[in-house]
């Protein structure tokens, strides 16, 4: 990937003028290659907006969310999960596999988010189709979301797969909700009609302004990884997020701790009062195959118990 890119800049240092630095054209190389690599994937998502042959490289995989509410009691969860975060996944027969952390950048400069936004949503929706009885939340960028067809994306594709809105779920991050809170709102409240979840991801790092909470018609908190991950280094830390899990319950908004790797740390986010749980101790993201056979395993039931089972960790 890297000598393509080198070769391809001294071909053209060839050919007459050179002043780049070739760290920074190296770095462009590889942004113009993804990017184009990223746009042929898209041309070949059929014009359904679906995949199901998979040429185009692209796939959503999915994390398992369990209920922590109605756990039968024992440690990890043995039920069916109660709802899947879809998280993309791309193989480019070129370039091989590349990380949603190296190439949704490139997706959100370039534009073509909405492209990918807009399949994620549809591919999902079918998916929704194939499992009934479960929910999925998908990631929307901020360019997605603040296109004024961004509510009628949602309606059309719900209405396409005949799915009701309360199977799926949006994630936002509270990055978008700085810049234009009242149009956000508004925004955010047509989907709720439409009976859509909205739940604010990454909580707790960067600037977590409590007071949008207020003001947000969410649906869910997303606590993310690197808090949940400070639970046991960080002395205050477990104090906090119990007074977050107040906040948001008061709210009537649900609270997912993300990113939970230790049994110990599913305990604690447990006892604080976290009603789901996602991370890779309960269920790394998976193909769709892999999350059928959680979906097959029995719900779970309502546990009058939950307190006197729970194990200490
Ligand atoms: P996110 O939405 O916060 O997703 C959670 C990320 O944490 C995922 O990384 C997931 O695989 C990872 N994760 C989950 N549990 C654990 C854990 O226990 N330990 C650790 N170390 N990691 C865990 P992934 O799949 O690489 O996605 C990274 C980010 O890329 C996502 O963060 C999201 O912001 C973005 N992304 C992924 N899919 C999409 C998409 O379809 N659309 C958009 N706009 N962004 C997406
Ligand atoms: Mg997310
Ligand atoms: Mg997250
Ligand atoms: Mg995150």
């Amino acid at each position: 990937q890297a000598d393509i890119a080198m070769s391809q800049a001294k071909a053209s240092g060839r050919n007459g003028l050179c002043f780049y630095d070739p760290q920074m054209n190296r770095v462009a190389q590889e942004r113009g290659q993804l990017e184009q690599r990223l746009r042929l994937a898209l041309e070949r998502v059929t014009a359904s907006g679906v995949d199901p042959e998979g040429v185009s490289g692209l796939n959503l995989w999915y994390q398992p969310q369990y209920d922590l509410t109605q756990d039968t009691g024992s440690h990890l969860p043995v039920h069916a999960p109660c709802s899947f975060e879809a998280l993309i996944r791309w193989n480019d027969p070129q370039l091989g596999p590349v990380s949603p952390v190296v190439f949704i950048p490139v997706a959100e400069d370039s534009g073509l988010i909405v492209a990918l936004g807009q399949w994620v949503l549809r591919q999902t929706c079918a998916q929704l189709r194939r499992w009934p009885g479960t929910k999925i939340a998908i990631n929307v960028a901020a360019a997605q979301f603040d296109r004024p067809e961004f509510v009628d994306d949602v309606r059309t594709a719900l209405q396409d797969f005949g799915l009701s809105g309360e199977r799926l779920e949006l994630e936002l991050t509270e990055r978008q909700v700085i810049s234009d809170l009242d149009g956000m709102v508004r925004k955010m409240h047509e989907l709720r009609a439409l009976g859509v979840q909205i739940s604010l991801d990454d909580f707790g790092v960067g600037q977590s302004a409590l007071g949008h909470l207020l003001k947000l018609p969410v649906s869910v908190l997303k606590v993310d990884r690197m808090f949940v991950q400070s639970l046991h280094d960080v002395s205050g830390a477990p104090r906090v997020l119990q007074a977050i899990v107040a906040l948001a319950h008061s709210l009537g908004i649900r609270v997912v701790a993300e990113g939970v790797e230790t049994c110990e740390q599913l305990g604690t986010v447990r006892d604080l009062g976290c009603d789901l749980v996602q991370g890779y101790l309960t269920g790394r993201p998976m193909n769709p195959r892999d999350a059928a056979v959680l979906l097959a395993r029995p719900a779970p039931t309502p546990s009058t118990t939950q307190a006197a089972t729970l194990p200490t960790p």
